[in-house]
């Protein structure tokens, strides 16, 4: 199977996490999120401990929480002791209820209203990533108005392309997000904060995309900013105390993506660092980065009921199953590749071709085209697996179908982190 915590019991049932998935299909009903919690504090204390041994003292990873956010994660984070991204102040509420050290979050976004501001200020925010002069300015002012003195890092592009799906790219000089380094307007940003009263501007971010298999995008990415942080130091004096070299590592979704090794990239990118500082002759900041998907996409699976088996004769086949774009809209909106297995047979001979469709009433409401399965037979259960990320947190209602609820599993139980939404919560503001 993809992953070493997946695997096929006597009964011919998918397992995960050592769980028979039929069985959890049965307690907890369909569709289903389920998610290997040891899994996800395993890989966080991998890239925790990578980052120590590699960077220097003090780095460390932040969980980019759009990726999965519900209050449990939160609390998971915090006992693992690492830092988390939030970007509106809906996540900001979330991590605050959750009792995650606020003190520890940095607050994200291209375009934070004055409200959110305020918001993040009065639940003590650790670090805004400012994006741009526009926020500068009204940060400056409303920092001012509350008499405090506001952590930032500026949000800079390096101008570099990893070579990921347009829609997840975010490095280059044309993005929406962060100032650009390549027209002298990083330089000018610096400038401009240096001069704020009522902001501390600690060093600079950094975000080129997702989905990167390799170290090579974050060392040229690394490169490029350690130039400019040699470059803005020489003109202005100021020295950063840390650059956040942002998210984006990636996770293998089907068999066709590598097997990464988060310890070893991290190391490479380590010693991209320390060549091109010791080169320019500044010292190695403190390293922050902020996986999400890689924290948290193969922790999780998606279980659902097959419906009808539809053959069109001569043309192709539908698996409809009572999920879908509203559960995990990914392959609608990147095309998103994904591994599906019958659950309910997962050792018999995979030799029936088929799309497998949603219950919305929208053609692109597809998980995906072309996966080989068993013939599905009505109320068998299958699963999709690699869920773990971008998937509950981009959940919607449409159809007014209710969000399915998160089932987290560990080595000594099973047990609800988000409830089935109900037709009532669904209608709960209806007037
Ligand atoms: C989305 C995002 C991340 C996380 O990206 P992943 O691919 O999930 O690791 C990190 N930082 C920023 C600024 C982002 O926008």
């Amino acid at each position: 199977m993809l992953y070493n915590d997946v695997s096929v019991n006597e009964r011919g049932h998918l397992t995960f996490a050592g769980y028979d998935t039929v069985e959890l299909a049965e307690k907890y009903g369909t569709p289903l999120y389920i998610m290997n919690e040891d899994k996800i504090r395993a890989r966080v204390r991998e890239y925790k401990n990578a980052m120590q041994d590699y960077f220097p003292s003090g780095s460390v990873p932040e969980f980019a929480s759009k990726a999965f956010c519900c209050k449990q994660i939160y609390r998971i984070m915090a006992e693992e002791e690492i830092d988390i991204d939030v970007v509106s102040p809906g996540e900001i509420y979330t991590a605050a209820s959750a009792g995650f050290p606020m003190e520890k979050s940095f607050f994200h976004g291209n375009n934070k209203t004055d409200g959110d501001i305020a918001f993040a200020i009065d639940n003590k925010v650790g670090c805004f990533v400012v994006d741009n002069l526009d926020e500068l300015k009204a940060l400056d002012k409303i920092a001012g108005q509350k008499g405090i003195k506001q952590k930032i890092l500026l949000r800079v592009t390096p101008g570099i392309d990893p070579h990921t799906h347009k829609k997840i790219s975010t490095g280059s000089v044309e993005s929406k997000f962060g100032i650009a380094i390549e027209t002298g307007q990083a330089l000018e940003a610096v400038y401009e904060a240096l001069d704020c009263k009522n902001i501390l501007l600690c060093g600079y971010h950094c975000h080129i995309g997702s989905q990167i298999f390799e170290s090579e995008p974050f060392g040229t990415a690394s490169e490029i900013m350690l130039e400019f942080i040699k470059d803005t130091a020489d003109k202005t004096g100021f020295v950063p105390e840390m650059l956040n070299l942002g998210g984006g590592f990636g996770v293998r979704y089907t068999e066709n993506d590598p097997e990464i090794d988060y310890r070893k990239r991290i190391c490479e990118v380590g010693e991209i660092l320390n060549r091109q500082c010791e080169k320019l002759g500044i010292a190695v900041p403190k390293i922050l980065m902020e996986p999400g998907r890689s924290l948290v996409a193969d922790a999780g699976m998606t279980l659902y009921t097959v419906g009808s088996v539809k053959e069109i004769r001569g043309y192709k086949n539908y698996v409809s199953i009572d999920g879908g774009m509203t559960d995990n809209p990914r392959y609608t909106l990147y095309e998103s590749p994904y591994t599906v297995v019958l659950a309910s047979r997962a050792n018999e001979k995979a030799d029936f071709t088929a799309t497998l469709a949603g219950r919305c009433c929208e053609s692109g409401d597809l998980i995906g085209e072309n996966f080989e399965l068993p013939k599905p037979v009505r109320g068998e259960i299958l699963a999709v697996l690699t869920t773990g990320a971008y998937n509950y947190s981009m959940a919607s209602n449409y159809n007014r179908i209710g969000r399915p609820p998160v089932v987290m599993l560990n080595s000594k139980k099973d047990y609800i982190a988000v409830e089935r939404e109900s037709f009532e919560d669904m209608c709960r503001l209806d007037k």
